[in-house]
């Protein structure tokens, strides 16, 4: 582990509005983009709890005007992270927040963030199939920085916290949610084609049925703040 690099990481991310930033290796090349790259910076940004709570039984336009300025933010440090790791010497890989890949590749990334924040040890997959963070729980975005630099998790694996919740799967108005304790890339515990589907026509009007964030409000981990 390289101590120096990722603490200077980590200030630099945290001084750019990262809430949370978390470092692994993955066993194999996360993506055939980068098959040299198997290291990964893991970057959070937490929501605001007063605009989760403007969703109701569906989402608003606040929400989706927040959700994209939070992927900018992201994105914006993704970016200036990588920029380090190159004049540190190392090759790196921003991958944006929102990480559409084409009709070819539906409800893929390039690699699922989730994976490489629980491999970092941030938080776990829910049974919506989100990343909760050990801190905010599901109020979160993420973006990831692919790297060969030798980058180690900090934190050990955190295990599935549901219990015996099931808000989100009552919650989700597809019926997307099976309720299932996920794998942890979270992939297989939801339907995301049922997801995408129902937002596609039920929310047209906000952000042309790209977002909902119901299942995300409603997950006690996030504590929302009352009133
Ligand atoms: S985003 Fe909405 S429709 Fe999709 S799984 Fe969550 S609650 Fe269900
Ligand atoms: S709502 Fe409950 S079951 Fe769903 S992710 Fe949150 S804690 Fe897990």
């Amino acid at each position: 582990m390289n101590e120096r690099l990722q603490t200077k990481l980590k200030d630099f991310a945290t001084s750019l509005g990262a809430d949370a930033v978390g470092f692994c290796a993955f066993d194999a090349p996360p993506s055939p983009l980068a098959p040299t790259l198997t290291h990964a910076v893991s970057i959070v940004v937490k929501l605001s709890d007063a605009v989760l709570k403007t969703i109701d039984s569906a989402p608003s336009f606040a929400y989706f005007q927040h959700y994209r300025t939070a992927n900018a933010l992201l994105d914006q440090i993704a970016f200036r992270v990588a920029r380090v790791l190159e004049d540190e010497g190392y090759n790196a890989l921003p991958i944006a927040a929102s990480q559409s890949q084409g009709k070819n590749r539906p409800y893929n990334g390039v690699i699922p963030h989730k994976t490489a924040a629980v491999l970092s040890g941030l938080g776990f997959v829910g049974k919506s199939g989100l990343f909760l963070s050990a801190k905010y729980g599901s109020k979160v975005r993420l973006a990831t920085v692919l790297t060969d630099a030798p980058l180690e998790s900090e934190l050990p694996v955190i295990e599935n916290g549901c219990g015996d919740c099931n808000a989100c799967m009552k919650a989700c108005p597809a019926g997307a949610i099976f309720g299932q304790v996920p794998t942890k890339d979270g992939l297989r515990n939801i339907d995301p084609e049922k997801c995408s589907r129902y937002m596609k026509e039920h929310f047209q009007e906000v952000g042309r049925g790209s977002v909902c964030g119901i299942c995300v409000k409603v997950c006690p981990k996030n504590k929302l703040k009352e009133p």
